[in-house]
């Protein structure tokens, strides 16, 4: 049993930090997936997601499993062999996307960053729309290995106009970063349990709005995946929003009943005081980095996520000595993902109940653990910097 002393904080880009409120949820006496009360907290849990994805009219999908189902819901059902895919791409997520499209039978086409650490033009993604007709574009709102934002409200518009769906993959975003679906026209986003929603890993969350749903009920072939399949999951949702009983796959019912504490907590908090929270601590971070010397992934600010960081490593420091360092602080990081940069950056997580004492502990530890590895930088300059922009003395400071 670790103590409260002993114990590091986990600043990485998921699973995160959670609130003991919403871990206590875990050890809650399982209810049957159908009891009453159960039915009442997941059907909560589906009314309260669509005010997290901002979508009114959106149509929730909870399953067990990872982020990475959730990709493959979202695509497989709306896929059929000889479809069209424009793939938006900044990264690991974005290729993993692209598989999971063409394992489903569609062609996809790419538009790739001019850069890692780069999201593509709109002009360029325009271009690529004209050269052929595309039913999905699939965008990674923040890809994890690279920490590049997309802009996603610009990319939906012009998959619209193109008469493309627009997929958000916002397993790095949602309920960190703005993603208003309904205002930004987007067709389906979806995210996992453990980032900025706040809850264990385990949940696969989809939110698919009208057209997209309607793109699924013309389909003339079945759904490559069986247990994806929405023709199995929309009546039981369905059921549990009209407070009902029903069954398809056993829920994963701890994990319900965690994401509706988290669900409450964020709706509390409310989505623009949330994503301005996010937007400040990742500044607070960025300015640290920026001023202990570290440069970045992302190019600039506009590409640059707000619920992780990804700093390359000074040059001449070991970066898993580095690393190791930073643990023994007190501070869990993670290392780099993108194989074209892999172990030459490193990221730092900043999503969900994160918090200012969070940033300086770990701007903290980044600077002991600079010092143990022999990097020369002003003591404290870093923590400043953070302090500065979350006391609100500092504008937005470029990085390199
Ligand atoms: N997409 C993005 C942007 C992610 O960051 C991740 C997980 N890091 C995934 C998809 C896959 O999620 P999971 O690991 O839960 O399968």
């Amino acid at each position: 049993m670790q103590t409260q002393k002993a114990r590091k904080l986990l600043m990485i880009p998921g699973p995160i930090e959670f609130e003991p409120a919403v871990l206590a949820a875990l050890a809650e006496p399982t209810p049957s997936h159908v009891a009453p009360d159960f039915i009442e907290v997941f059907g909560r849990a589906l009314d309260n997601l669509r005010t997290v994805f901002q979508a009114p009219d959106g149509q929730p999908f909870v399953m067990a499993g990872s982020g990475t189902l959730a990709m493959e819901a979202a695509v497989a059902n709306l896929l059929e062999p000889g479809d069209r895919v424009l793939q938006i791409n900044t990264g690991y997520f974005s290729d993993r996307m692209a598989a999971i499209c063409e394992r489903s039978g569609a062609l996809v086409t790419h538009v790739p960053a001019p850069a890692v650490g780069d999201a593509p033009g709109l002009a360029e993604v325009e271009r690529a729309l004209q050269q052929d007709r595309f039913k999905l574009m699939t965008i990674t709102h923040v890809d994890t290995s690279t920490a590049v934002l997309t802009d996603v409200a610009a990319l939906a518009k012009l998959a619209r106009s193109a008469g493309a769906l627009s997929v958000v993959d916002g397993v790095c975003s949602v309920a960190g970063e703005a993603l208003p679906m309904a205002d930004w026209d987007v067709d389906v986003a979806l995210t996992a349990s453990q980032k900025a929603l706040g809850a264990p890993p385990g949940l696969a969350l989809v939110m698919a709005r009208p057209r997209a749903l309607e793109a699924f009920r013309r389909r003339t072939r079945p759904v490559a995946s069986y247990y994806a399949d929405w023709s199995n999951w929309l009546p039981v949702m369905q059921a549990y929003q009209a407070r009902k009983p029903a069954y398809f796959g056993t829920p994963a019912v701890n994990l319900v009943l965690a994401l509706d504490v988290s669900l409450a907590q964020i709706i509390a908090e409310g989505m623009e005081a949330r994503v301005a929270r996010h937007a400040r601590l990742s500044e607070a971070i960025k300015a640290a980095l920026t001023a202990l010397g570290l440069s970045q992934v992302p190019l600039r600010p506009a590409v640059a996520a707000h619920t992780l960081s990804a700093p390359y490593f000074p040059a001449g420091v070991d970066g898993a000595a580095l690393l190791g360092k930073i643990n023994a602080a007190g501070v869990i990081l993670a290392g780099g993902l993108h194989p074209a940069l892999r172990t030459r950056y490193f990221r730092i997580g900043h999503m969900g109940a994160v918090n200012a004492a969070d940033v300086l502990a770990t701007v903290g530890a980044i600077e002991q653990g600079l010092h143990g590895v022999g990097y020369r930088f002003d003591a404290g300059s870093g923590l400043a910097a953070s302090q500065r922009v979350m006391q609100g003395q500092a504008g937005h400071p470029p990085f390199a």
